[in-house]
């Protein structure tokens, strides 16, 4: 399909809603993105059509339910490139997926293991590593940036050992938008640190490039649909089979066992080991249904339309007296973090909302990364594949308002 912003808008009903008798201007995708119709027709159709509970039924509905739901789990594989549908586990979230693997870990490590995580990350892919060390004795090294939100490859390199035991690291951050050189650095880590695993956050990653989790060699990702244009509350862990398989399990209950006594259990294979429980059917469901409304468009098309958006952001704060952007590494998709004077982030935020235009404040769940560049927060605006260049334009006009009344 060709790239057509305003032919793409239209896909997204809530786009044309009005808020405080404004018309909206949604900069905050960082946050969650907007739901195309593809997406909410999914949810609807599945409950109308199909609800039932999957695996166990012995009846029409449960089957068709276990059919749509496992072949959202192909989709989802996938959209990865994964080299096994099993290997993708579905899960709460990112932040589920991240607690899976850092709970298993914290099992694992041992005083003396060292687990890397960077300047950049969000309280998910920290405070879970941060915990696994306090629990576990291990120490927990994390890689600085550059004053400009770029990962200092070099300090980055020089923490990698024979003790690092597991490199937790984002593709993308939330707050600043800086792109890692993800593959690059899990080449380093194979070469320097050779019993490490490596988990990358892909959170920020899956709606502005193309995944390959064989090419990019990491050995867990993480990821949310509600990022990706699906529902909230649904997700996914892609985990390397051979690694998965001898995972600790994480919740224990239904459908992950292979036999019960009253003594004890023995847990079944791969995907369900690891997904006891009714699964969000409908939100699986759902978050394949938004993969493949993504999957129409070509991604360097998404990549240029963002960085268009971002480039007219740049140029409009450049001029901007008063305005500081907070993140301008290199490689960057868009997330335009900024300070604008004295004036609190969130009277910011405030304002830009009475105009209509929705905007995050505040510390973007990465309290030692507002701490690391010296403020008490950001106010981001965050850019989508259904933005445009007049709502760039509108936020620089709802800035200038913003200015003068703080002033
Ligand atoms: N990691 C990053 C980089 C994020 O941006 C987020 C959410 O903002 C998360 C993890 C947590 O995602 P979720 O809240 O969907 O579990």
């Amino acid at each position: 399909m060709s790239f057509d912003v305003l032919a793409i808008r239209e896909q997204f009903p809530i786009l044309s809603r009005e808020v405080h008798g404004k018309p909206l201007v949604y900069l905050d995708s960082a946050a969650t993105t907007q739901k195309p119709q593809a997406v909410i027709d999914a949810l609807v159709d599945f409950y109308t059509q199909c609800n039932s509970n999957v695996h166990r039924g012995a009846h029409f509905l449960s089957d068709e339910a276990t059919r749509r739901f496992e072949a959202a789990r192909d989709t989802v594989a996938g959209f990865v490139n994964a080299a096994h549908r099993e290997e993708l586990i579905w899960t709460s979230g990112t932040t589920e997926s991240i607690n899976i693997v850092a709970k298993g870990m914290a099992q694992r490590l041992q005083p003396g293991d060292e687990v890397v995580v960077t300047e950049l990350e969000h309280h998910a892919n920290l405070v879970t590593w941060q915990q696994a060390c306090l629990a576990s004795g291990a120490s927990l090294k994390v890689a600085p940036i550059e004053d400009n939100g770029a990962l200092n490859l070099a300090a980055f390199e020089a923490l990698l050992s024979a003790n690092t035991a597991f490199v937790a690291m984002p593709q993308v951050s939330n707050a600043l938008g800086t792109v890692n050189p993800v593959q690059q650095l899990i080449m380093l880590i194979r070469r320097l640190a050779p019993k490490a695993l490596v988990l990358v956050d892909g959170a920020q990653g899956v709606a502005h490039s193309t995944v390959d989790v064989q090419a990019l060699d990491c050995d867990f990702y993480a990821f949310s649909a509600h990022k990706l244009f699906g529902p909230t509350g649904v997700g996914a862990l892609w985990g390397r089979r051979s690694v998965l398989e001898n995972w600790p399990v994480w919740l224990t209950g239904g459908e992950m066992i292979a036999t019960v006594t009253y003594q004890n259990a023995t847990w079944g294979p791969l995907p369900s080991r690891l997904e006891a429980g009714t699964p969000n059917i409908a939100g699986a469901i759902a978050m394949a249904a938004a993969i493949k409304w993504f999957q129409q468009f070509n991604m360097v098309d998404v990549q240029r339309h963002e960085a268009e958006l971002m480039a007219r952001a740049v140029a409009l704060g450049n001029e901007f007296e008063g305005l500081r952007l907070v993140g301008n590494a290199p490689d960057k998709v868009g997330v335009y973090s900024f300070v604008l004077g004295a004036g609190h982030p969130a009277d910011v935020g405030f304002i830009l909302d009475r105009q209509g235009i929705a905007i995050r404040t505040g510390d973007h769940c990465a309290q030692p990364l507002m701490k690391r560049l010296g403020v008490p927060g950001t106010a981001r605006a965050s850019f989508s594949i259904y933005n445009t260049l007049d709502e760039v334009e509108q936020l620089f006009v709802g800035l200038r308002k913003a200015q003068e009344m703080l002033a």
